[in-house]
């Protein structure tokens, strides 16, 4: 088939690949340590599946609003209030099948060919591919290991142009589990001003800071009426499958995202909404656990990393990755950090080469602990050994 030469500018998430070849590894017997992907791995809460099962008795089983009903809009909308400490109303709000269709709708609706996006790099790819996939330039900011992965605000001041129309924000970060400090936001929000270019702040993070609480973007003066806030229930309430996600945004900004919506399908699932509904309505203790239990995971495998040699790992201070520097074991294979994921998924470890985050993600890898401690614990003796036998294939042909 004749592909669109648009699809040649479109990125990928590679999760999503090392996701398939996991699986065919897995139907072929095989035992691999899972840390590629990003999805908690705890059920769904109960009072969120009952939520969704009291949508379908009620036969809740028509098209709603294309942005989400009344009703998950005000919910959410309550729920961000009262994070953010700033008020939402649900025209503000629109509700979508996961964080990445406002993604995507963000770049549509505010790029043209030729304009130009701030994007962290390393970061997550779909900021990257959809604004490319506008005809818009992704401009890579580099995000600094030696900064706990914040970026220079200088670098992001020369970055802008007077084409700048949108910049990715991301806190906590995927993949560095990097968190923007104060001093950061507040700058981004003097540059956003002078500049008059829209921030897009992905805080679907927002749930896991560990050492300090949450601040946004949208808490500094003047960042009401260009800040875009993406938030969802994938990470937040461990429901990625579900496929549910928000933001709040100006409203003619909604307006032109809910036309889009109309195009392209119609609504979120109308069970879903209703179970997204309860999520943020219910009690958070369940999240408060949630996070609790990363964060033990955290302490273990960062501690686990940093004692190997030639791996060094920043501590994450939120979401749940860990991005650890493999540059000296990559510097004695002549390897790309591409070659080491290659390599540790033969050996039964699954993570990502952090180069799919972008170019500043060379020499680092990306594993997520959202998996069980026990499979942290003998994944991370794997790990050892695997990087273990490559000493040995050094002496081999040394
Ligand atoms: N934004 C970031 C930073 C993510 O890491 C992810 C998922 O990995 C998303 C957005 C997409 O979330 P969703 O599953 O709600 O589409």
């Amino acid at each position: 088939m004749n592909l669109a030469s648009r699809m040649q500018n479109i990125g990928t998430e590679t999760a999503f690949e090392v996701g398939a070849r996991v699986a065919a590894l897995e139907r072929d017997g095989k035992k691999i340590y899972k840390f590629h992907i990003g999805q908690p791995d705890f059920p769904t809460p109960d009072y969120i599946k009952d939520g969704a099962r009291d949508a379908l008795d009620a036969n809740q089983t028509g098209y709603t609003e294309a942005r989400g009903t009344y009703a998950v809009r005000e919910a959410c909308a309550r729920y961000g209030s009262r994070l953010r400490g700033v008020d939402f109303t649900p025209e503000q709000t629109v509700v979508a099948p996961g964080a990445k269709p406002i993604l995507f709708g963000a770049a549509f609706t505010l790029l043209e060919a030729g304009d130009e996006a701030i994007v962290p790099d390393p970061g997550f790819p779909i900021y990257d591919s959809a604004v490319r996939v506008m005809g818009a330039k992704s401009v890579p900011l580099p995000l600094l290991e030696e900064k706990a992965f914040n970026f220079e605000l200088d670098t992001l001041q020369e970055s802008v142009t007077s084409k700048t129309k949108l910049l990715f924000l991301n806190t906590p970060q995927n993949p560095t589990g990097g968190v923007l400090t104060d001093d950061v936001l507040k700058g981004v929000r003097d540059l956003a001003v002078d500049h008059d270019f829209t921030v897009l702040a992905d805080e679907v993070y927002n749930s896991t800071v560990y050492d300090r609480p949450f601040r946004s973007i949208i808490t500094y003066e003047g960042m009401r009426e260009r800040t875009i806030i993406l938030d969802g229930h994938s990470k937040t309430y461990s429901m990625p499958g579900w496929r549910l996600g928000y933001a709040f945004m100006p409203e003619d900004l909604a307006k032109a995202m809910t036309t889009l919506a109309i195009n392209i399908y119609s609504c979120p699932s109308s069970i879903v909404q209703e179970a997204g509904r309860v999520a943020v309505d219910g009690p958070q203790d369940e999240v408060r656990a949630m996070v609790a239990e990363f964060k033990k995971r955290r302490e273990y495998m960062v501690s686990r990393l940093n004692a190997i040699d030639g791996v060094s790992c920043v501590k994450p201070q939120g979401a749940f990755y860990a991005f650890p520097n493999v540059k000296p074991v990559l510097a004695k294979m002549n390897w790309k950090s591409n070659d080491l994921e290659r390599y540790l998924l033969s050996q039964g470890v699954a993570v990502l080469s952090g180069s799919a985050f972008g170019a500043c993600g060379e020499g680092y890898i990306r594993f997520s602990y959202a998996t069980a401690m026990s499979e942290i614990e003998a994944g991370m003796e794997r790990f050892e050994q695997a990087l273990d036998g490559l000493k040995n294939v050094q002496k081999a042909t040394a």
